[in-house]
């Protein structure tokens, strides 16, 4: 529930309702607005009764939320989230990020060629799979923890932070040592004890949306890591499975914006997994830049033809440098910006 004080309420009046939510063992969080104080209410399970509040003065209405989700949300935290990884920031306000790399790590010299290539063209975050979730067990599975200590030297050496996915909470521990940005990719989106435990693990987190996933499920799952104490999260669409079959996956840029009134919380666009075509990957990657994006995530490989995995998705280093000058100047017209 959220409780919308009148415009002149009192810091007395405003106190007096918190102390109130305590007695009912509910934690007030006051939300501070140009308009309008309000305070919200956490820790509820279900329904909260108006009635133990109504002898207070000051209070305007009562809205009671039915989303299933506070802490991600707009109504209770205003002011957007900055999520810092390394020295770089994402949030709706900063200017858009760039992650870019391979799909899958596959040696150590693919690794540090994309590392290098990547930098070199200007991207601010490097990408790498270790750990690769498969819709077949016969497909390249990910070099494991052999991948993340190569991903990490590749990266460190060219001096990018390093995003990379995990895939059950038993390597957690080893993959937030090693990475910049924990990653929780589509088909763990609702492993509500991965979300838990990457709440948990001390590192900024990356949750790309389910695809089959509403956009309210996808919310609630990041409610799941703020409930732990880590605010650091960044959301990716990635595309939803709907009857087209023509892209590998359906994008609906409109989902920027939404989600930016929605939100506090940064949302990056990820073209290559949504379209599953590199020719398709440059004019979406700028117009997910246009509509206010606070990034994109671009697979990169310096052989996209030999890839084990996602090569038809992949972008070969001139592609890559030529989007990254483009994005430079789309970057100037952008929404909000
Ligand atoms: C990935 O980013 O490596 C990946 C597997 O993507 P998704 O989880 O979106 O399918
Ligand atoms: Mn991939």
């Amino acid at each position: 529930m959220l409780i919308v004080m009148d415009h002149f309420a009192s810091p007395e009046q405003v106190e007096a309702v918190c102390q109130r939510i305590r007695e009912l063992g509910l934690t007030p969080q006051p939300i501070p607005g140009g308009e309008r104080v309000a305070i919200g209410v956490l820790g509820n399970q279900g329904y909260v009764d108006e009635a133990p509040f109504r002898d207070l003065e000051g209070i305007r209405e009562f809205i009671h939320v039915t989303k299933p989700y506070k802490l991600v949300s707009r109504d209770f935290h205003p002011e957007d989230t900055v999520v810092r990884v390394g020295p770089v920031e994402i949030g709706w306000s900063r200017d858009p990020v760039v992650i870019a790399g391979p799909c899958a790590v596959e040696s150590a010299e693919q690794v540090r060629a994309a590392a290098r290539a990547v930098k070199a063209a200007g991207a601010h975050l490097m990408r790498g799979g270790a750990f690769k979730p498969r819709t077949g067990p016969h497909s390249f599975q990910g070099l494991g923890y052999e991948g993340l200590d190569l991903l990490a030297e590749a990266a460190r050496e060219a001096g990018l932070p390093v995003v990379t996915e995990v895939m059950r909470i038993d390597q957690l521990e080893k993959v937030a040592e090693v990475a910049d940005c924990v990653q929780i990719g589509a088909r763990n989106m609702q492993n509500f004890d991965l979300l838990k435990e990457a709440g948990r693990a001390g590192k900024p987190v990356l949750l790309k949306r389910g695809m089959s996933a509403t956009l309210d499920e996808f919310l609630a799952a990041a409610e799941y890591i703020l409930l732990e104490g880590n605010e650091q999260v960044i959301l990716c669409e990635r595309g939803i499975r709907t009857f087209e079959r023509a892209l590998r996956n359906t994008l609906d840029l409109a989902v920027v914006p939404y989600l930016r009134a929605a939100t506090h919380l940064p949302v990056i666009v990820d073209p290559s997994h949504a379209l599953g075509r590199r020719s398709l990957v440059p004019p979406i990657a700028k117009a997910a830049f246009l509509v206010g994006a606070a990034g994109i995530m671009v697979e990169v490989h310096p052989d996209p033809c030999r890839a084990l995995c996602d090569g038809p998705q992949s972008l070969d280093f001139p592609s890559f440098t030529r989007l990254m000058a483009e994005l430079d100047r789309v970057g100037r017209l952008r929404e909000g910006g």
